[in-house]
């Protein structure tokens, strides 16, 4: 099986990779940039030239992992596109979010390259999209076939326990095994559960390492975190201030939900106003649709209907005042300029009643790492547009990531005991850390880091 890493640097970027056996090829995952703009927002398709694949596989419905699909299925037109169904959901609501954005940014950045995609376009891809079952192996034509097939490559999607509809996916080739991770949790979170990944089996490994740089606190677990959250939310009450949690809209706002109807319902807190943003809002009405047929705790809680949010959006977050007692949950998680959270913590910043918190990764370089970082009375400009602003009121860092801690995947990886390990997904520190500790734990594997736009032989 050759591979090329078709992200552009090492990194959580644009994340894209090519595969071939014999005959046959295809993509896993396409990926928008977060933070880079126009062409370089988009995966290195350069590096596999005119080669036509047959088919492109989806792990999750995540900006970095499905942000550029239409673009791809426009240079790719034969190909076959495959994903699980929640993902099928998720990602239309996603890209036609997605074309908005860009529509703004054509005239503030001034590019005429966006939007990337249309409406139309989208709606016509999204037709395209073939819904995925868990767990039944499929060849690259869409068939469904035995475990044991003959001939040619197949997929199955393992459940990655990441946010709804994130998979994992096993591929079988040329009598071998290959398993990529997508974005994977080993843990529970409050809705969604521990990955179900294969255990034995595998001889080759493509891992996504997020978390290689940030060490697991000793004794953490997370109920201890939900009740130092809930603690937290009610000494910022009690100083009269509200709550300012950036989230991203899928995934994060519907666990800071769950959390948040868990607090009630064990009293660790009363009922207040809660405030999430429109595409929250839809992600959250997509989590509730899959609520009995998809695997996670709480099955019967709609959240929608429980804790009956009040949505804010581009328009009505301009005089939304910043009021004691409430919590306001905005996307974006990373507080990119423009976006709900960003709008709202100017708000909040200079007053040392108000409270943000924050709940989830966000890129140190990102107006929220920056804003996490920064100390009491240091100037903080959140967006380059805005004049800086002193920071006056409480930060709080919660861990409630969405990624596998690094000590889970180390874990897994021995369990594992894979042939080689393809390491993707990572900043080059958290790359190396999981590079030095899989190197020293599986003796005689190979351990790779690809570099983007080479091909390798798995
Ligand atoms: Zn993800
Ligand atoms: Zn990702």
């Amino acid at each position: 099986m050759k591979f090329t890493n078709l992200t552009r640097r090492t990194e959580i970027g644009a994340n894209s990779y090519y595969l071939e056996s014999g005959e046959e090829s295809f993509i896993l995952d396409c990926g928008m940039h977060p933070k880079q703009e126009g062409d370089e927002a988009l995966p290195n398709f350069k590096a596999i030239g005119a080669r036509e694949v047959d088919a492109i596989i989806v792990s999750h419905a995540h900006q970095d992992h499905l942000g550029t699909l239409p673009v791809l299925m426009r240079r790719q037109p034969q190909a076959r596109v495959f994903m699980t169904e929640a993902t099928v959901a998720i990602g239309s609501a996603l890209l036609h979010n997605s074309v908005n954005v860009m529509t703004r940014q054509r005239e503030e950045l001034g590019t005429t390259l966006y939007p990337l995609f249309t409406h139309k376009e989208t709606n016509r891809a999204i037709e395209d999209w073939r819904a995925c079952r868990f767990r039944q192996p499929i060849n690259l034509a869409g068939e469904r076939v035995g475990a044991r097939a003959e001939g040619g490559v197949t997929f199955e999607f393992f459940d990655a326990g990441h946010v709804l509809g994130s998979a994992g996916v096993l591929l079988r080739a040329e009598g071998r095994t290959f398993f990529y991770s997508g974005d994977v949790n080993f843990d529970d979170q409050t809705i969604a559960q521990g990955a179900v990944f294969p255990e034995t089996g595998i001889d080759v490994l493509i891992m996504e390492c997020t978390r290689g740089d940030v060490p697991q606190p000793e004794g953490f677990t997370r109920a201890g975190e939900e009740r130092r959250l809930a603690e937290a939310i009610t000494r910022a009450f009690e100083s009269g201030g509200c709550v300012l949690m950036p989230v991203f809209a899928l995934g994060k706002t519907q666990e800071a939900l769950a959390m948040i109807h868990r607090f009630r319902r064990e009293k660790l807190l009363s009922d207040f106003p809660l405030y999430i943003g429109g595409l929250s809002t839809k992600m959250t009405e997509i989590y509730d649709r899959f609520a009995l047929t998809s695997r996670r705790s709480f099955p019967r809680l709609q959240l929608l209907e429980e804790l009956q949010p009040f949505v804010l959006n581009g328009q009505t977050i301009a005089d939304a005042p910043a009021k004691p007692g409430r919590i306001y949950a905005l996307s974006s998680g990373m507080m990119t300029p423009k976006t709900l959270s960003n709008i709202f913590a100017r708000r909040v910043l200079e007053d040392p009643r108000h409270s943000i918190f924050f709940v989830g990764y966000a890129d140190p370089m990102s107006p929220a790492g920056i804003l996490r970082a920064a100390q009491p009375g240091d100037l903080v400009a959140l967006d380059p547009e805005e004049p800086p602003r002193e920071l006056r009121c409480q930060i709080e860092t919660f861990q409630f990531s969405a990624h596998a801690s690094r000590e889970s995947i180390v874990a897994y990886v021995k369990k594992l005991a894979p042939k080689k390990v393809v390491l993707v997904h990572g900043d080059p520190p958290a790359v190396a850390w999981m590079h030095a500790q899989m190197a020293a734990a599986l003796r005689g594997a190979e351990v790779i880091v690809p570099t983007p736009g080479v091909e390798i032989e798995l």
